[in-house]
């Protein structure tokens, strides 16, 4: 019945258009180079469309100067250029977003009666990503700006490696056995609010629905002689201040504890409080204690909890010396090292009277279900130009921004 239904509204509609005729707007039109563009007569197209195929009868205007035409109906109803209509193209673009390009052609199918194979599915979301993309670095013309949505603001910033085809890899030192990467890594800055509490603990959690997310595969890197602050720097400050972070009466950072996030946020974002997401730090003592203690489980479990308890009650040199005394560990040294430089990044127990989020792994989840679940999954190779784009996708889509880009989309045609 749907079926049917769809059809018969896709045939009312084509005939209404076909029948149409003001499409023509007499034997001459100007051309975007200037010249003028003669009627060609009318040439039929068949589009792709959520009521099924549509094949539409449009006037042509042919323009001698650049050897080729245009025609006025398409651009009216936001078909030029592609032989998807923009309903369809919204459903791929979403689908795509969430599932491999394979599965969307499935998904299309079978939900929307739409039949696209992997191929053109592909196509269509990453031309569409790169329109986010831009749309996305415009600044606030087409995701608004907003005030901080609570008194206190964070960011998370961190990376995660891509799997991407050998071209994109060449010359890049990486950390195969070789030498060789097969990776590059994807940045991805996400901002969020943490006003709720959790019923038992008290402590502070994320609140639902206020997670936005931007990331792309891109330099992170700026020397002192740099006029420009890195790409990925930028990024980070315009999902800044579309979160309204900037303002926020207290704004936090957290990071992995990697130099580079705190060099950018030092730059960016002075006054800012900055802190080593307490998931990774417990990670940084569970890997040691792994080496320590190897093959003794339950060694392994005593020594890493009783550290873990110390860091978050806040008796750092207590963890300190247990480290010290860990003998000639490799990664107990390497340990002390890491939380040495972060000393200040690490006051838990301050942190947390002070009724600060200090980490739940927000930052080390959203580059997972982001990046990891979308884009690592197996056999997956990227180009970085469409890893790119359907990361813009898949951000826009996760940080509910769809909507508006849609919105704007349609004003603009
Ligand atoms: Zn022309």
């Amino acid at each position: 019945m749907r079926n049917k239904a769809l059809e018969f509204a896709g045939r009312m509609l084509a005939e209404r258009l076909n029948r149409d005729g003001s499409d023509w707007q007499g034997a001459v039109q100007p051309c975007s180079c200037g010249a003028p563009a003669r009627y060609a007569g009318r040439s039929a197209k068949t589009f792709s469309t959520l009521l099924g195929p549509l094949a539409l009868r449009r006037a042509y205007y042919h323009c001698r100067r650049c050897a080729k035409g245009f025609f006025p109906r398409d651009a009216s109803l936001g078909l030029a250029h592609s032989s998807l209509s923009p309903g369809v193209l919204r459903v791929t673009g979403l689908t795509a977003a969430l599932v491999s390009f394979a599965e969307s052609s499935l998904l299309l199918a079978e939900l929307a009666g739409v039949r696209l194979d992997a191929k053109r599915v592909e196509r269509a979301a990453e031309a569409l990503g790169e329109q986010i993309d831009a749309a996305e670095r415009s600044g606030g013309e087409v995701f608004a700006t907003q005030p901080p949505s609570a008194p206190t603001m964070y960011l998370g910033i961190d990376g995660t490696g891509v799997p991407v085809r050998s071209s994109e890899t060449a010359g890049r030192a990486g950390k195969q056995a070789d030498g060789s990467a097969k990776t590059r890594e994807a940045k991805l800055v996400t901002a969020w609010t943490a006003e709720a509490r959790h019923p038992k603990t008290g402590r502070p959690q994320r609140d639902p629905g206020s997670v936005s997310y931007c990331g792309a595969i891109e330099s992170a890197a700026s020397r002192d002689t740099d006029a420009a602050p890195s790409a990925f720097a930028q990024r980070v400050r315009r999902e800044a201040e579309r979160r309204g972070f900037p303002q926020a009466q207290r704004r936090v950072v957290l990071g992995d504890g990697a130099l580079w996030i705190w060099s950018l946020c030092q730059e960016m974002f002075p006054g800012a409080i900055q802190i080593v997401d307490l998931w990774h730090a417990h990670e940084w003592l569970w890997d040691v204690s792994k080496e320590l203690h190897a093959g003794h489980e339950a060694a392994i479990e005593a020594w890493a909890e009783a550290r873990c308890e110390e860091l978050d009650s806040g008796r750092f040199d207590a963890v300190l010396a247990a480290l010290r005394s860990a003998g000639d560990c490799k990664k107990a040294g390497e340990c002390v090292r890491y939380m040495e430089r972060n000393r200040d990044r690490m006051r838990y127990a301050d942190f947390r009277a002070a009724g600060l989020c200090v980490g739940s792994g927000v930052v080390e989840s959203a580059c997972k279900s982001i990046v990891g679940m979308r884009l690592k999954r197996s056999g997956m190779r990227w180009t970085v130009d469409g890893a790119n784009a359907i990361l813009g996708l898949r951000c826009c889509t996760q940080s509910d921004r769809y909507e508006d880009f849609w919105a704007h989309r349609s004003v603009a045609t």
